[in-house]
């Protein structure tokens, strides 16, 4: 099965660093990085001092009742995405994370949400909920905070 990791679109970030808001109308506002956040943009951490940005996002792109948004950081200014597209994001790895996955009609598949330990194998974890037939796709989350890691996808 091949795998696709998928960071926040760069043209949505890049829309709303123009318009100067995210998506809900939270001001796009510099803020200096300590060195510990993930960022959603390019799927690493932040290094100390770098421009970031707190912005909330919704990996949904069209009106859903299963529609979640919550604050996740990413750079202030654009940056190069995620280029491994295929491997699990190494940060997120030996982490607490959250599989919640999506049906075919974009239904929440209450059956296969996953709970990863730091311990687990996290990308055979996402191949196992990938592979069940009514799975289509399926966000990656914090296992502590629940915040919005990536979304994920077969190829
Ligand atoms: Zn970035």
């Amino acid at each position: 099965m091949e795998i696709r990791y998928t960071a926040i679109p760069a043209e949505r970030l890049e829309a709303m660093r123009s318009a100067g808001h995210d998506e809900l109308g939270n001001k796009w506002q510099l803020r200096v990085a300590e060195g510990w956040e993930p960022l959603r943009c390019c799927l690493r951490k932040a290094d100390v001092d770098e421009d970031i940005a707190l912005i909330c996002y919704t990996p949904w792109e069209s009106p859903s009742p299963w529609m979640e948004a919550g604050p996740v950081f990413v750079h202030h200014d654009a940056c190069d995405g995620y280029a491994e597209i295929d491997r699990y994001p190494a940060v997120f790895l030996n982490n607490k994370a959250i599989l919640n996955p999506f049906d075919h009609s974009g239904a929440r598949a209450y059956d296969h949400i996953t709970f990863l330990e730091p311990e687990d194998d996290h990308e055979q974890a996402v191949g196992d909920v990938l592979g069940q037939p009514d799975v289509a796709y399926l966000h990656a989350r914090s296992g502590t905070a629940g915040c919005f890691h990536f979304l994920v996808r077969q190829a």
